[in-house]
């Protein structure tokens, strides 16, 4: 790869909500960017570059997708992370694939069964395997009684189970013999669960002290499952990263979370609760049974939490639970369009979610999520105007490039894309 420069293009930095008409991306042969904004102010380069003319197309930053589960098959929800060994890697090797054709060149895990995350990332990084920059963690963390106890099974190949704040801050450190970048933990349960509900807290302040101060001495980050403002609560006094969900706040949570802006961000992982509404009956899970479980209540609740939230400039990530049957994975950018629907946000707001919040999340050092001098030559090239309609970022045929680190990616989503390996 060498250097390269795109013109010709419709550019949105991800830094604020303009796009540039006729804007000028410069990328190094090292895969950075020296130059992105109005054509006209181009430095002239010292050295010499390939010219790629976008042809008026959309050039925005590589998306983040904000929990990720690679290790989930497109299978039933109750069914997940049944695969073998071999077979599950396999499948998350795919799903690495198909997940950065789709314009995504981060992802945060928010657990992964069998620990698959941990080569996966090692392989994406030395470039064996397509994929998203991966910040890879291991199987769920949970007490004796938590979503995470049950949820895929009996055997300690799909979760940990650990009680009490040593046998917790073992966990975690084993976790960090796995060379983890986060840790996953469950602090409420789910609607569906039979005994282990949201708002009904799994671990103890003592014990969630000892998992984040644990993780964090040991360079992790920790992600939290909190449904519930009780949960959301617990997750801010004791310093986790990322809360996903946070789906019922009270006004002490949004305080808290508002306090803590500048290092916490929340993804709603809405995803879920609409497509089994939606679509739960061809599971035999009908809407009115999962209408009467809360899951209706639970959407209406994240709406006015979000509302809550953006009011509250805490920031709100995209992403969450693709990898099911009914929210297979590749349909990730359908989040965007939740985002304008349902939380009333404009579609530059949601794409500032998927590329600026997201990118500040999923890489601490500021590398990643908008095209600036300096960063990481991560970028999606849209034969559309997402900034007008979000919608279009779900049709990958009008994803005509997606560059990870200075490279082009090309053909990803073609059944086999070793057909072109020149492009890798
Ligand atoms: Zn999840």
């Amino acid at each position: 790869m060498g250097n390269m420069l795109i013109h010709n293009a419709r550019v949105f930095c991800g830094v604020d909500e303009e796009v540039i008409d006729d804007g000028t991306v410069c990328v190094t042969d090292t895969g950075f960017i020296s130059y992105a904004g109005h054509s006209d102010d181009v430095p002239a380069p010292a050295w010499d570059y390939e010219v790629y003319d976008a042809e008026g197309k959309f050039v925005m930053p590589g998306m983040t997708e904000s929990h990720v589960h690679l290790s989930y098959n497109n299978a039933h929800p109750q069914q997940l992370n049944n695969q073998p060994l071999p077979i599950a890697m396999l499948d998350a090797v795919d799903n690495a694939r198909v997940l950065l054709g789709s314009g995504f060149t981060s992802a945060i895990s928010f657990g992964s069964a069998q620990g698959l995350d941990i080569p996966l990332r090692d392989a994406i990084q030395a470039g064996r395997v397509p994929g998203p920059r991966l910040a890879a963690s291991d199987r769920d963390l949970g007490s004796t009684g938590s979503n995470a106890d049950g949820t895929f099974g009996g055997d300690s190949s799909k979760k940990i189970i650990a009680d009490g704040p040593w046998a917790i801050r073992k966990a975690v450190r084993s976790l960090a013999k796995q060379r983890c970048d986060i840790v996953k933990i469950f602090l409420d349960g789910e609607a569906i669960s039979e005994y282990a509900p949201p708002g009904i807290l799994t671990y103890s302040d003592e014990e969630v002290d000892a998992a984040v101060s644990e993780a964090h001495i040991r360079g992790m980050r920790v992600v939290s499952h909190s449904r519930s403002a009780a949960a959301v609560k617990q997750a801010v006094r004791f310093g986790v990263d990322i809360i996903g969900h946070a789906n019922y706040l009270d006004d002490e949570a949004v305080a808290m979370l508002e306090a803590e802006r500048h290092r916490i961000f929340v993804g709603p992982g809405i995803a879920w609760e609409i497509a089994l509404l939606d679509r739960g009956a061809e599971l035999g899970l009908p809407r009115d049974a999962m209408e009467q479980r809360g899951y209706q209540r639970e959407v209406d609740e994240t709406i006015s939490a979000v509302k809550r939230l953006r009011e509250s400039k805490v920031r709100v990530l995209i992403g969450g639970d693709y990898g099911l049957n009914i929210t297979p994975h590749g349909t990730n950018a359908k989040d965007l369009e939740y985002f304008v629907d349902l939380f009333g946000m404009s579609d530059a707001e949601a794409l500032l979610c998927a590329t600026r919040d997201g990118g500040a999340a999923a890489n601490t050092d500021g590398m990643v999520g908008t095209l600036e001098e300096g960063k990481f030559a991560d970028l999606v090239i849209v034969d559309g105007d997402p900034s007008m309609d979000v919608r279009v970022l779900q049709n990958h045929k009008k994803i005509v490039g997606v560059m990870k680190g200075g490279v082009m990616h090309c053909g990803l989503m073609q059944s086999n894309p070793y057909i072109a390996p020149d492009k890798y």
